[in-house]
């Protein structure tokens, strides 16, 4: 007889193929558009390595991450396609990234500053892209002060220290279409890579969307679309529909095996601060994950979990490492399968699900997959 072999405590599967379709169905909403997918927080926690290496399978021409490192790291693996970071502070490692060929995002005179600086030790241009602030009010250059900094970059092209390959925004409120904020950030978007061009500037790639913009706004897609969700097949928000209504397959299935059942007499406190109480005879199940490895606490007695062919639901707190759920009479036994999340289509609770039981957004839930989960590639 074959015996299964018994199940890790937890693991998250990457089904890769499943990264590969959503690339190419996001770029089938973005035909005239390259295609940038975003990598940056190790991939909203499915593995940056190889999810950029499926991302650039499928079609996609530029990888896009929040730090320097996180663009070091991709390179490092040996990775050579265009990569964009953009979230810099004073005395960042400008010169490693003038070095590998990284293209840096620019939002004020102070990094331009420090760039050329960089690219002029290193003995070759800088490839820079200017950011503006079109109304999200975070990162980016204002509008009063975009003369100087495009004057700036322009200079600097001159003297051959910087190369300007893109001028790029980003939304306030995409995952609201119809948000006002929409058609004012866009018209400013124009009107700021306008001036740029008017003034001698001229960028390979101009871009301002995220996922729910490639998703819902074709307008917005200019030369270059930045998806970062929609890679991983996550829905950006519910209003916009699930995966499957925006076709989009979810990457990640979130799996734990049972660590113990045991029957607990009528009236027994759950978990920490007793805010489950059994209110009859009844068997609980423990599920070995917790908080440290990304279980939202603020899931507790809301967050829902397929043990056993039912869904059930957190009782009481979610502690650091494990969580607990009753399983009444149903014939669960320790080594079962519990499915924290997945695609949905066997059963199980999806990433949107426990983005609603915990009050956040799904980004959060698939992000926050803590280091000490494994992570299992399905179709490399
Ligand atoms: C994270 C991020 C993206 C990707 O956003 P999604 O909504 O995940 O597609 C795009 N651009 C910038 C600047 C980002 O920080």
């Amino acid at each position: 007889m074959n015996e299964t072999p018994p199940l890790p405590r937890v693991r998250a599967e990457i089904d890769l193929a499943a990264v590969r379709h959503n690339v190419r169905a996001l770029r089938d909403r973005a035909p005239r558009s390259q295609l940038m997918a975003v990598v940056k927080s190790d991939a909203y926690g499915h593995g940056a390595v190889p999810c950029a290496r499926a991302a650039l399978e499928a079609g996609a021409t530029w990888l896009g991450t929040a730090t320097p490192e996180e663009a070091f790291a991709l390179r490092e693996a040996g990775i050579d396609a265009r990569i964009m970071c953009w979230l810099w502070t004073p005395g960042g490692p400008w010169r490693r990234a003038v070095d590998e060929g990284i293209d840096v995002g620019v939002s004020g005179m102070w990094a331009l500053q420090e760039v050329r600086a960089a690219a002029r030790a290193a003995g070759r241009p800088a490839r820079v892209q200017l950011k503006a602030d079109t109304g999200l009010g975070r990162n980016g250059c204002q509008p009063a002060d975009w003369p100087e900094l495009v004057g700036a970059a322009l200079a600097a092209q001159a003297e051959g220290t910087v190369q300007v390959t893109g001028v790029w925004s980003h939304f306030a409120c995409a995952d609201e279409p119809g948000h006002p904020s929409i058609q004012a950030q866009l018209a400013l978007f124009r009107d700021m890579v306008g001036h740029a061009e008017k003034e001698g500037l001229e960028p390979e790639v101009r871009h301002i969307a995220n996922s729910p913009a490639t998703l819902t706004l074709p307008e917005s897609h200019f030369d270059l679309v930045r998806t970062g969700l929609g890679v991983y097949g996550v829905s950006p928000a519910p209003e916009l529909g699930t995966p499957a209504q925006l076709g989009l397959r979810p990457a990640m299935t979130l799996r734990a095996s049972v660590a113990l059942v045991k029957a607990v007499p009528a009236g027994h406190g759950v978990s920490y601060g007793h805010h489950h109480v059994t209110e009859g005879e009844t068997r609980l199940a423990l599920i070995p994950v917790g908080y440290a490895d990304g279980v939202p606490r603020h899931a507790s007695g809301r967050g829902p979990v397929l043990v056993g062919g039912a869904m059930r639901t957190v009782a009481g707190r979610v502690a650091m490492d494990q969580f607990v759920v009753e399983v009444g009479s149903d014939p669960v036994r320790a080594g079962d399968e519990a499915v924290l999340f997945g695609p949905g289509d066997a059963g199980e609770p999806t990433a949107e699900d426990w983005a609603r039981a915990s009050d956040t957004i799904a980004y959060e839930i698939v992000t926050r997959i803590g280091g000490r989960v494994p992570r299992v590639y399905l179709n490399a």
